[in-house]
C-alpha cells in the first residue's frame, strides 16, 4: 500500500511538474495583474445570455475522435457570455497536505504547505474580503442560476483538500474556523481504508461533514483515469460515492480528477452516476458558462510565497468551448483541434503552447474559431494552454488532451499492469 502512495506520489509529481511549470512560468510573467480586477457587472444574473447558457449548440466532432458518444447532459456546450471579461469569476484552491516545519524536514514532500503558510493564505484571503462557498454553490453559480456576492470587493472561493489527510483535522479545521470558512474535501476511499498514519478515519470524516465542510469523492483508490476502461472508471466513481455516502455519512456529488486526468467516458459517465460537477488542475475562476465537469482548480504547493498565492488566486480566464465536441477524447494521428473563444480579439495577442511548445493556430475574429492541428504525441497526455493578454491582464485557458499510445505499447502493457492493480486493491480492501 505504501508502495503504491509513493507511485501515485511520483505520477503526482510528473503531471503536476508539468502543469505546475506552466504556472510558474505564467506567474513570473511581470504583467500579470497584481490587484484584485474589477468586481462583475453581473453575478450569475437573469439576464437574457445567461439563461441560455446551458442550452447545448450544434458540435461537430473533430476527426477521429471515438463517435461512438453522445456528448453528456452535463457537458453541453454553452455560449460565451458578450460580457466574459466582467466575470473575474471563482478561483478553487486545491491543498494535499499541511504539515509542521519539523513534519516537513523530516519528509519534505512536494504538495504540503506548512501550518504557518496555510495560516497566512487564509489570513490573506480574509483580508482581501474572500468567503467560502461549497461545490453546489459553484455548479449553480457556473450554470447561471445563482448570483454570488461580489459587492464591495466581496469574492467567492472554494478551498479544497484532496486525498484524505489528517492534517485537516489536525491544522487545517481550526485556521478555516477562525475565519468562518468551509473547506471541502476530495478523498478516496482506499486511503481511508489503509488506515494509514496520515490518514483520517471514517468518524473523523463524518464529523467534518457535520461541522459544515463538504466531502466529495476523489474516486476509488486514485487511478490515472486515462488508463482505465470505461467499466472500470464507472466503478471508480460509483464505488467511491458508495462507500463515502454510507461510511462517511456524505451525499457524494462531485469529484476532483485525479492527477487533473479526465477523459471523455468520464465525463459521459460522472453525470450517469449522479456526479453533478468535476474539478481539473487548471488555473483560472470558474466563470458563468464553465463546463461543469471541468471546472477549474490551482494547485498550491510550498514554493508559493504571497505573490504567487495572489497571482494564483486572482489569475483571469479565457473562456473556451467546443473542444472538438468532446473534451478529453483520446487523438489518434494529427488532428485538427476546433475550439471556440471569445470573438473580437487579437490574432496578435494570443500565445497558444502545448507543454512549452508553441503552436501554430487559425483564429476567426468574427466567430471566435480556433483551430489548431495537434500532432501525434509520444506521450500519453499533454496540456494544451492559451494565454491571451489584453491591457496588461493576462487570460488563460487549458485543455488536456489524451494522445492514443502508440501500438505495441498499449497492448502488451496495459492487461499486465491492470491485474496487478485488481490484486493491490484487492488487497488494500481486505486491510
Ligand atoms: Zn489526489
Amino acid at each position: 500500500m505504501y508502495s503504491r502512495f509513493r507511485a501515485y506520489l511520483f505520477l503526482t509529481v510528473l503531471v503536476f511538474g508539468v502543469i505546475g511549470t506552466l504556472a510558474w512560468f505564467q506567474s513570473k510573467s511581470p504583467e500579470r495583474a497584481e490587484t484584485p480586477a474589477p468586481a462583475p457587472q453581473h453575478g450569475g444574473n437573469e439576464s437574457e445570455g445567461v439563461k441560455t447558457l446551458m442550452s447545448a449548440t450544434a458540435e461537430r466532432p473533430i476527426a477521429p475522435v471515438a463517435a461512438q458518444t453522445p456528448v453528456a447532459a452535463g457537458a453541453a456546450v454553452s455560449e460565451i457570455p458578450a460580457n466574459w471579461r466582467d466575470d473575474i469569476g471563482v478561483p478553487v484552491l486545491c491543498y494535499h497536505q499541511i504539515v509542521t516545519d519539523e513534519q516537513y524536514r523530516e519528509r519534505p514532500t512536494p504538495y504540503a504547505v506548512t501550518v504557518k503558510q496555510f495560516r497566512e493564505q487564509m489570513q490573506w484571503l480574509a483580508d482581501h474580503k474572500f468567503y467560502t462557498i461549497l461545490p453546489q454553490d459553484l455548479l449553480q453559480y457556473v450554470r447561471g442560476d445563482k448570483k454570488l456576492d461580489f459587492a464591495n470587493s466581496r469574492r467567492p472561493i472554494v478551498i479544497t483538500f484532496d486525498d484524505g489527510n489528517n492534517d485537516f483535522v489536525n491544522y487545517a479545521q481550526k485556521i478555516l474556523d477562525k475565519h468562518g470558512f468551509k473547506g471541502v474535501l476530495f478523498i478516496y476511499p482506499t486511503y481511508i481504508m489503509a488506515r494509514k498514519q496520515r490518514s483520517m478515519t471514517w468518524s473523523e470524516i463524518q464529523a467534518v461533514r457535520k461541522a459544515g465542510h463538504a466531502i466529495e469523492s476523489h474516486t476509488m483508490w486514485h487511478p490515472m483515469l486515462n488508463t482505465m476502461t470505461e467499466a472500470e472508471q464507472r466503478a471508480q466513481f460509483a464505488d467511491s460515492k458508495k462507500m463515502l455516502d454510507e461510511k462517511g455519512g456524505a451525499n457524494v456529488r462531485h469529484l476532483a480528477f485525479p492527477f487533473g486526468i479526465y477523459t471523455s467516458s468520464a465525463l459521459r459517465i460522472l453525470p450517469e452516476v449522479g456526479y453533478q460537477s468535476a474539478y481539473t488542475t487548471f488555473h483560472g475562476g470558474n466563470q458563468v458558462g464553465e463546463h461543469p465537469y471541468l471546472l477549474r482548480r490551482y494547485l498550491i504547493v510550498k514554493s508559493d510565497n504571497e505573490k504567487i498565492f495572489a497571482q494564483k488566486t486572482l489569475a483571469r480566464s479565457l473562456p473556451l468551448r467546443i473542444f472538438g465536441g468532446e473534451p478529453g477524447a483520446v487523438i489518434e494521428g494529427e488532428t485538427r483541434l476546433q475550439l471556440k473563444l471569445p470573438a473580437g480579439l487579437d490574432h496578435e495577442a494570443f500565445r497558444v503552447r502545448v507543454f512549452s511548445t508553441p503552436q501554430q493556430f487559425e483564429y476567426d475574429e468574427k466567430s471566435g474559431g480556433m483551430t489548431l492541428t495537434i500532432r501525434p504525441s509520444k506521450k500519453r497526455l499533454s496540456v494544451l494552454e492559451i494565454l491571451y493578454k489584453e491591457k496588461g491582464v493576462e487570460y488563460r485557458a487549458n485543455a488536456l488532451l489524451n494522445h492514443k499510445r502508440q501500438t505495441g505499447q498499449i497492448d502488451e502493457e496495459k492487461p499486465r499492469k491492470a491485474k496487478k492493480k485488481k490484486k493491490k486493491r484487492r488487497r488494500s480492501e481486505e486491510d
